[in-house]
């Protein structure tokens, strides 16, 4: 329960519900709901071609939400920042016209062993298409990838490396860094998946020095539907539009069209303006809190969680890196993770079960999939008493 999380007053089954599903999705406090109320009673209006009052409120406080995400993740310049659907879109945006741009036949794209879905499938879209293929960074039992095999991948044909800064199965925190820094040493650029570390640490891209750096809204306390690409300067000027329509044009004739400036040229269509404001509130109140307080007490939960779990008979983590976010998958001896997730959901407890849209992590450690616990700003101890005990009483029953 939590003063402005209503939803976490919910009952289940008769039971509290204890919400441990926040890497699929976070809750929303009252004030991003607000903001979304408030955006439709009473600014709802299509942004940047409006004369009309209503049209410049809506099209400001857009544009003020974009100056708030550079300023979150340091960004050099608010052009830098384009508004999407969510990560999955941000990464399908960079791989489409990257791809356009820089894949040819033999070249390759580095992504890691650990990656979800949307940071493989996009690249393997985009290197079908150009005649390129995608190299691995393998990774340890422990879920640590081997920035040794890492190094060895990169040759005359490597175009570009995309990578997780949090994976959302194995709670690693990738040194992002250090990727970036061997990336570029061979005048590589690389993009962060970073929708698994935008809620739970600070984040500095300039700092990091990636080129590129994707994130959904509904991970980090905002509406779903809204997301970021954060590009550099330098490189989003060279490439070629993602999609084309409304707004990302300066001029059109049937000859010839010539695309508007950044950010403008990655955003055709009406955004998705409501939700754009409700992810700027989502910021203020993650400011609030102190975004390294919300990193020490996911931390502090991290280390308690892991402790008392695993003393529940026959249960196994799967990623147990030294730097790792409070996400915990696991499996109950040879029980599938799918039963271990009904009988919790029974009680209450809101899990996440199956492959996370990871398959070749699953692939790698030979299982079907994992029971996954993932925290929040608003997870307490008791709830990981409550998640803990349960464990203790369903074990003997799939064992
Ligand atoms: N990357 C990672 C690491 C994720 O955890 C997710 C969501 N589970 C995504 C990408 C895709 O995010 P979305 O579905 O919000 O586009």
């Amino acid at each position: 329960m939590h003063p402005d999380f209503k939803i976490l007053d919910s009952k289940v089954y008769g039971h509290q519900l204890v919400y441990l599903d926040n890497a699929a999705t976070t809750q929303k406090p009252q004030c991003v709901i607000d903001t979304l109320t408030r955006y439709y009673e009473t600014l709802n209006s299509n942004i940047h071609r409006g004369a009309h009052y209503l049209a410049a409120q809506a099209t400001e406080q857009y544009e003020q939400v974009r100056r708030k995400v550079q300023q979150f993740i340091n960004a050099r310049y608010a052009h830098e920042i384009i508004f999407t659907r969510g990560t999955t879109e941000s990464i399908n945006l960079v791989a489409s016209s990257f791809g356009w741009k820089y894949l040819h036949p033999g070249d390759e794209v580095i992504v890691s062993g650990m990656e979800h879905h949307s940071n493989i499938v996009p690249w393997q879209l985009a290197c079908e298409r150009a005649g390129a293929k995608l190299q691995v960074i393998p990774f340890s039992d422990e879920g640590v990838l081997d920035l040794h095999v890492y190094e060895t991948l990169f040759n005359e044909h490597t175009r570009l490396v995309a990578v997780n800064h949090v994976s959302n199965t194995l709670g690693t925190i990738n040194p992002v860094e250090e990727l970036t820094r061997i990336a570029h040493a061979h005048s590589v650029p690389i993009l962060v998946d970073g929708a698994q570390s935008i809620a739970h640490m600070p984040v500095d891209v300039q700092a990091i020095g990636c080129d590129f750096y994707c994130f959904s809204g509904h991970k980090m306390y905002g509406p779903m539907g809204v997301g970021v690409m954060y590009g550099r300067e330098e490189i989003l000027d060279t490439l070629p539009p993602y999609q084309g329509g409304g707004e990302m044009i300066k001029e059109v004739t049937f000859e010839k069209t010539t695309y508007n400036e950044l950010p403008f040229k990655f955003e055709a269509g009406t955004p998705a303006v409501g939700d754009v404001l409700g992810l700027g509130t989502a910021i203020e109140y993650m400011e609030q809190q102190g975004i390294q307080q919300l990193a020490d007490h996911e931390d502090r939960l991290l280390r308690y969680a892991t402790e008392k779990m695993l003393e529940v008979e026959g249960l196994r983590i799967f990623g147990t890196a030294p730097n790792k976010v409070g996400v915990i998958s696991f499996l109950l001896g040879a029980s599938h993770p799918y039963d271990v997730g009904t009988l919790l959901d029974k009680l209450g407890i809101a899990v996440r079960t199956g492959h996370h849209c990871t398959q070749p992590i699953m692939d790698r450690y030979g299982i079907p999939g994992t029971v996954r616990a993932s925290f929040a700003l608003y997870t307490t101890t008791e709830e990981i008493d409550i998640l803990v005990q349960a464990l203790h009483r369903i074990a003997p029953m799939l064992m």
